[in-house]
């Protein structure tokens, strides 16, 4: 479907006089402290997803360049593997403190690149310093299981040591969060890195390059710039990595997981989301209104625990319809540089507006009532307005992930069937259950197959905290020391004496 065809031109944006005045990272590969240039003449243009605007084009790079970024890891590693925990930790601490002392920068590329609002690219960028932080303390202290005799007159022990070369796939909607998610505790653990950035926005982890390049020995971190197809294939299938961590689609995932295959290499996985939000006949329906209207919309959806799915008892609907609308109906979708309270962003490019157009379409012609929005436009940027639809039972949208500014809502009669349409989704990221009762709040949060369940509120998510899916939502533990676990191995010392 041709752009022309997506554009309703009726609905309204803030606009601001004048774009980000940054200047931009340098655009290239980073191997082995080098800057780098591509082998091929590939390119790719990064957009503005506000305008629709190009910003600049980058290389796209191959095989070649994973084999060099590959090669400098390996001889990196040794050395890097082999400092002290606190000695890591000081350079993770240092890497934590030049971030956010670019706080503002960070926040303005990421707003430039992503169309994030002011608040939402604030909150991303304080997340990637506290990632950093977590990190260097987190990762010198552990638990084991204690030295001692097992077997008789045979002492065993457990070394932690780094898994080695992680190669690390990043996606577009947290560009910088997610990659500090996967380098901070791979480096802490003393791995080294080969990670490629979403060729749509790599613009902050170039920048983030530049920001530790004095601190960190050439070869820890290495970033290749390329697609999906290319680098990141590449990648997933080399044989010199040693583990290759995504965050991306779930059609992402199991590719990777074909690739990693062959070489047995281990995979970590965070992939999408579905995230229902039930809320039982004693819910307070003020609580289940803030949650949806923060989790529901926050990065316009582009979210993967997204509180995208109401699951209602039917005897709340029309109260609960009346305060949602109400409340999200102060969205205001704004340019990322109008300071605005409630402002909403555009989605990412061309290609995703399409598919979250095509998804709402597809449901009112299934027969959902649009309550909210709706509508969206691509005359100057990729803008769709926050759209609330009450739909059939298992509709279709409210399986698949639309990954857009859209909150479907269904009901139920019986708790037990409200549970059944929650779980019933290839995903298992996360999901919320709204209720004043503490029985049905353990009950139901047992019941529930995601990963993480909230209980009266939506996406909470402390670093301290796993993040990680059930099912088709991948298996690989993001933030707290279980993420220390999957980026090392262990290995059992058994000494007779
Ligand atoms: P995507 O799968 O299109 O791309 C993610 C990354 O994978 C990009 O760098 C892309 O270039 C690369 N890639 C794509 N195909 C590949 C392949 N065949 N082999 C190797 N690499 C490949 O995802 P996206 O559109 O960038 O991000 C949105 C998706 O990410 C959503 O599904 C969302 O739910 C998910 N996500 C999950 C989490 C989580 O923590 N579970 C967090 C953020 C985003």
């Amino acid at each position: 479907m041709g752009q022309e065809q997506m554009t309703t031109n009726q609905i309204s944006v803030e606009r601001s006089t004048s774009r980000f005045s940054l200047e931009l990272p340098r655009l290239t590969h980073f191997i082995n402290g080098q800057y780098t240039d591509s082998s091929s003449g590939g390119s790719f243009t990064v957009v503005d997803p506000a305008r629709g605007e190009p910003i600049t084009h980058i290389p796209l790079g191959g095989q070649q360049e994973v084999d060099q970024a590959v090669q400098a890891a390996r001889t990196a590693a040794p050395a890097w593997g082999a400092r002290t925990p606190s000695n890591r930790a000081e350079v993770l601490l240092k890497i934590a403190d030049i971030l956010e002392a670019n706080a503002e920068n960070l926040q303005q590329l990421e707003g430039l690149n992503c169309g994030k609002p002011p608040a939402v690219a604030e909150d991303d960028i304080n997340g990637v310093v506290d990632t950093f932080r977590f990190f260097a303390g987190a990762g010198r202290t552990g638990n084991t299981i204690p030295a001692g005799d097992y077997v008789e007159d045979t002492m065993s022990y457990i070394l932690r040591e780094p898994v080695c070369v992680i190669g690390m796939i990043t996606p577009w909607n947290y560009p910088l969060l997610m990659a500090a998610w996967k380098i901070a505790p791979a480096l802490m653990m003393g791995n080294t890195v080969v990670l490629k950035p979403s060729e749509v926005t790599p613009l902050t982890t170039l920048r983030l390059v530049e920001l530790t390049e004095s601190l960190l020995p050439p070869g820890v971190l290495n970033v290749v710039l390329g697609d999906g197809a290319g680098v990141g294939s590449a990648i997933s299938h080399h044989p010199n990595i040693d583990m290759v961590a995504l965050t991306g689609s779930v059609r992402a995932g199991k590719s990777v997981s074909e690739g990693a295959a062959h070489n047995v290499t281990r995979v970590h996985l965070e992939l999408g989301g579905k995230a229902p939000v039930l809320v039982c006949n004693d819910a307070n329906l003020d609580q289940v209104t803030d949650a949806v209207f923060e989790a529901g919309f926050w990065n316009s959806g582009q979210e993967c625990g997204a509180a995208c799915r109401i699951i209602a008892h039917e005897s709340l609907l029309d109260k609960l319809v009346t305060k949602i609308t109400a409340a999200v109906q102060q969205y205001v979708l704004a340019e990322p540089e109008v300071e605005h309270e409630t402002s909403l962003g555009p989605l990412i490019y061309g290609e995703h507006f399409r598919r979250v157009a095509t998804a709402i379409d597809d449901a009112v012609d299934r027969g959902a009532e649009v309550l909210l929005g709706g509508r969206y436009d691509d005359s100057s940027g990729f803008w769709v307005e926050p759209t609330i639809l009450k739909v059939p039972n298992g509709d279709p949208i409210t399986h698949s992930e639309v990954f857009g500014p859209v909150v479907s809502i269904e009901t139920f009669s019986d708790l037990a069937e409200g549970v059944a349409l929650a779980n019933d989704t290839e995903y298992g990221l996360t999901g919320s259950v709204f209720t004043e009762d503490v029985s049905t709040a353990i009950n139901v949060s047992k019941q529930l197959e995601f990963g993480s369940v909230n209980v009266n509120t939506h996406l909470a998510l402390p670093t301290e905290m796993p993040w990680s899916g059930f099912k088709n939502s991948g298996y690989g533990r993001d933030l707290s020391a279980y993420a220390l676990d999957d980026y090392s191995r262990t290995k059992h010392i058994a000494i007779q004496h």
